[in-house]
């Protein structure tokens, strides 16, 4: 089986009707770029950049954050690494299941740390951090395609303060003459508020990556965490997938870039249904390219859309994925 799915390493991901499938890499660490070019994603969907900030706590527990100049070199690593293919940068997530350092870790005892202080919202809590890791990125986008890609934005206020930011971030660098490159701009819908939000994303935004992991933690209001409740996780429910779906619909109305990017993006079980549902851009850990793209060779995306349509409406969509 191995052996098999290596051979489609080279082909391109195109449906039996012709339909052009993009299969994305997540990455954490700009070298695991080697892996996602070997199993061959055509580009990064998702740099998790907060992996350069985790875990970097000294002996006495102090944190030194990478600088402007460490975060500059390791995005251009990434941009280099994937060798004139896009990648995709997440600016910081830090927060909940990512703690940023043992002191923040502390910072826990909040009471419901995934509906507290992470991400975006902790970026725009220490615009300082943030202007340092846009200034970074941009500079990194000199040498390649670069996307920028917000996470768990909800509010029209947040969207504003982040764009005000990565503008003045382009003003520090043209005052001091830096170089810099273009960024497309892009939002993770991960917050069922986001999705259900859409207009004012697509005024903003050049593209959309949908966060299932969040987005059916948020949705159900299960800690993605917390086993107590993980057989409630439940990525086939109605209401996740509909905000799934409307996202898609959504974006490729108004001709927007739409991906996604959680867990359910390399989950074979889903890979039909989501194509079904028109996703043509999946990105997932680079050990599932192969399989989901031997599920895109097999698939029939004129047969998948009444089918998927069927799932939608189903009271039990799980039972209807299997069937
Ligand atoms: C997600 O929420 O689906 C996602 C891709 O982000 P993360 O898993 O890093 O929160
Ligand atoms: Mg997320």
């Amino acid at each position: 089986e191995r052996g098999r799915l290596a051979r489609l390493r080279h082909k391109p991901a195109v449906t039996l009707d012709g339909q052009r499938v993009e299969l994305l890499a997540n990455i954490e660490m700009p070298e695991d770029t080697a892996g996602a070019v070997k199993a061959g994603a055509v580009g990064v969907g998702l740099f998790r950049s907060e992996f350069l900030f985790m875990g970097r706590e000294n002996s006495a527990r102090q944190t030194r954050l990478p600088d402007e100049e460490e975060q500059y070199q390791a995005y251009t690593r990434a941009v280099e690494g994937m060798q004139g293919m896009p990648v995709t940068i997440r600016t910081i997530d830090v927060g909940a299941d990512k703690p940023l350092d043992g002191k923040s870790a502390s910072k826990q005892e909040h009471l419901n740390p995934a509906l507290g202080l992470r991400a975006i919202r902790w970026s725009l809590a220490d615009p300082a951090m943030f202007l340092t890791q846009l200034r970074a990125i941009l500079r990194a986008a000199a040498h390649g395609e670069i996307h920028l890609l917000i996470p768990m934005l909800a509010h029209a206020s947040e969207i504003r303060q982040t764009l005000s930011l990565i503008d003045f971030a382009r003003a520090e660098l043209d005052s001091r003459g830096a170089v810099y490159g273009p960024l497309k701009l892009g939002a993770m819908i991960e917050i069922p508020a986001a999705a259900l939000t859409l207009k004012t994303f697509l005024k903003h935004f050049d593209f959309l990556s949908i966060g299932t992991n969040d987005l059916i933690q948020y949705t159900l209001a299960i800690d993605r965490a917390d086993e107590a409740v993980a057989h409630l996780y439940d990525p086939a429910h109605p209401a996740v997938l509909k905000l799934v779906a409307d996202t898609i619909t959504e974006c490729r109305r108004q001709g927007k870039g739409v991906s996604v990017c959680g867990e359910m993006a390399g989950d074979v079980a889903f890979t039909r249904l989501l194509l079904g549902l028109g996703l043509r851009s999946f990105s997932m850990h680079p050990s599932r390219i192969l399989a989901v793209k031997q599920e895109v060779l097999r698939a029939d995306t004129g047969k998948l859309e009444p089918w998927a349509k069927g799932v939608l409406d189903a009271d039990d969509p799980a039972a209807a994925l299997a069937g």
